[in-house]
Formats: C-alpha cells, structure tokens, sequence
C-alpha cells in the first residue's frame, strides 16, 4: 500500500506544484514518522508551519522552487516539503542538500557552464539547526535554470532558515524535560494514548514502567539539591541506555519519577526491560548514605495492558496499575521490580459494568 509518510497528500487546487513528501509504503512512513518523534521530538504538525515559511521563502527569492528537506542518518529525507515544480531535478537536489550540511554559513551550487546540468543550473541552501545529532535539516532554492543569487534572495533564505530553527525549537521544547533531556509528561501523555489507540487497533500488547528514585529526599538533604540533580541526569542516561526500540518513549513526569511507554512490548518483555533499569541503576555505584542499600537505586511497578484486557480498561487504568505495582515494589524494599497486568482490573470494570 502507497500511503503518504506524513502530512497531507499533494493538493488537487494548488497549481504551484506544492509537495510533502509521500514515502514508498506504509510501514517504512511508520518507521521514518518513529525517527522523527524518537530522535526530534517532531511529529506531522510541524508540517503547516514549515509550508508557510517555504512558500514565503519562494515568493521573496522569485525562485522557481523552494524547499525544506530534513535527513535521517541514513541520508535519506525524513521529511521534506516543497513549492514549485520540481521536475526531475530531485536527486540532484538531495545531493546539494547533502553537501550545505557541511557548509555553516550555506551553499551554493551552479553546474560550469561548459557543462550544463540541464536539470540542476542553481541551488542555494543554508543548514538547519535541529537538537538532533542523527538528523540534520536544509532550506533551500532551486532552478532547472541559471541564475544570479542576489543579496535580498540570500537575505530571504537566512529568514527561513531563522524561523524554521525558531519552530522547531519551541516545538522540542515543549516536549522535553529541561533537567534530563528525557520527554516531559506532556508528551508522554500524548504518546500514551497514541499507543494505546495503536494496540487496540493492531491488538498487541502495551506495557508501562513506572520508575521512582528510592529514599531521593534524603539523598537530597545528604548530598545537596545540585548533587540531587547530577544524580537525576544520571539516573535518566541509565534508564535510556537500556531502550532501545525506535517507538519506546522515555520521559520524566515528575521531581524523581519516570514513565516509560513500551509498544507491542508484553508482559516478560516489560518485566526484563525494568529489571535492566534496575540494574543499570544499581550499576552506578553512585553512594547513598541514606539508604539501607547505600547506594542510589530505583524501584519500577511494570503494568500491561494484554489485548483482551485493554478492551475493558483505559489508558488512565493501565497507569494506576503499574503506580499501584510501584507502591508495592517500595513496601516490599524498594531496589526491585514489580509487575501486574490490566485482567484484574478489567475484572472488576466488567463487574461495575454489569
Ligand atoms: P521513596 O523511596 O519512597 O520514593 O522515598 P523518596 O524520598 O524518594 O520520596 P519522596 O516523594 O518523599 O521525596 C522525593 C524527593 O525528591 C523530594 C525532593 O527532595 C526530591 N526531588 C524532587 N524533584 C527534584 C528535583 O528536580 N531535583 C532534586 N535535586 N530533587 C528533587
Ligand atoms: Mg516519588
Ligand atoms: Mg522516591
């Protein structure tokens, strides 16, 4: 099946040749749209700001196509969007695009005249800055024709290029946790209910990991609020260092705590994942004087939501069973895992139901 990666498809009204890109099939637009939300914090709705700042770019340059092209590690566009008619100068442009990463202050491209490119005769692109080290963004102009490159034409790009860096840095940071560099609650809560709304429809399983700093306030009043908050970051690189599936999403909702939303992920999966952040943990060595472990540890309540089960529950049941998992975890010693699944729960639903 041919379906876009992301956006709209082309629109029938526009005669200006308006473009997103539409990605060979289904599970690799999945893939790609996965990158995007993993690596950047992205996601299709920066799409509609990104086409305005084009088309402006477009309309102040008088060049025949303009376009922001984003690049996966892989060298390949994530996402890209586009006015004008590209015609088959696309390869070519990819390929300029390419090489303005390299160029801070931006690129510009035109064949030598003794031997014309035919489909390519002018580039100008300047790189984006984007928070992602496997992804990297390009603005820029186009022409199957020569032409001159004006100073107001370069002014226009480096515009661009200001507010495309300018959205999508206030897009990632309302996603992010400052202090960590993890997702925020926000965006987990969103990424939540995607999976969730995603294992109903494919009926896989949907597990998730609440993990709690144990005895963090006397850690705090041992070690100090700033050793507190080194201890967060590292705490926070352990946990992701063990997640490794493009769709994991990894945040910090609160003070000490953190929620991870593991897809198509079932209950011996999830349980394995938290004993790995257990032990990435532990295996910091970082002292506790405070605690009966004497060394800073965590204690994670695991929750899954089976296909069955998740029919009769909600997205809002599945977290306060793995709170409530988690609770146990911290009665039972704290330093350990904790798992419970959604059939008593949904149980129950099906009793208040009747
Ligand atoms: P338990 O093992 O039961 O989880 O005990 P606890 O002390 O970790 O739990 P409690 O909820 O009583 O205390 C959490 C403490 O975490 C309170 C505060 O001192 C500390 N804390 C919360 N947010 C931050 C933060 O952003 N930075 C720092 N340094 N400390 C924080
Ligand atoms: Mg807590
Ligand atoms: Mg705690």
């Amino acid at each position: 099946m041919r379906t876009p990666f992301i956006g709209a498809p082309k629109d029938p009204m526009s005669d200006s040749g308006e473009g997103v890109e539409i990605e060979r099939d289904a599970d690799e637009g999945a893939a790609r749209a996965a990158v995007l939300r993993s690596e950047l914090g992205l996601d299709e709705r920066l799409l509609p700001s990104l086409r305005c700042a084009i088309r402006l770019l477009r309309a102040a340059t008088g060049v025949a196509n303009a376009a922001f092209v984003l690049f996966g590690q892989d060298r390949r566009p994530l996402v890209m969007t586009h006015q004008g008619d590209i015609g088959d100068a696309r390869e070519a442009m990819f390929e300029q695009c390419l090489r303005t990463v390299k160029h801070p202050t931006g690129w510009v491209y035109r064949p030598r005249a003794d031997t014309p490119d035919g489909r390519l005769e002018f580039f100008a692109g300047m790189p984006v800055a984007t928070a992602g080290r496997l992804a990297h963004g390009v603005v820029c102009v186009f022409d199957a024709r020569r032409r001159p490159f004006e100073a107001v034409a370069r002014q226009a790009l480096r515009d661009a290029r200001e507010l495309v860096e300018q959205d999508i840095r206030a897009r990632q940071e309302a996603s992010y946790d400052f202090l960590t560099g993890l997702y925020n609650r926000r965006h987990l809560t969103e990424a939540l209910e995607r999976e969730w709304r995603r294992a109903l429809r494919e009926q896989t399983p949907l597990s998730v990991l609440a993990v709690d700093v144990d005895h963090f306030k006397a850690f705090n009043d041992t070690y100090g609020h700033r050793g507190g908050d080194e201890a967060l970051r590292a705490v926070a690189a352990q946990l992701r260092a063990t997640l490794h599936r493009p769709a994991d999403v990894l945040s910090r909702t609160g003070g000490e705590e953190f929620l991870a939303c593991l897809g198509a992920t079932d209950s011996n999966g999830a349980q394995r994942a938290a004993e790995s952040m257990r032990r990435a943990v532990a295996d910091l060595n970082m002292a506790h004087a405070g605690s009966p472990h004497e060394r800073l540890t965590v204690s994670i309540g695991v929750a899954t939501a089976h296909p069955a089960a998740a029919l009769r529950c909600s997205v809002d049941d599945l977290q306060e069973a793995a709170d409530r998992a988690l609770y146990r975890a911290k009665h039972e010693g704290r330093n350990r895992v904790v798992a419970a699944d959604l059939d008593a729960t949904a149980a129950a639903n099906d009793r208040k139901s009747a």
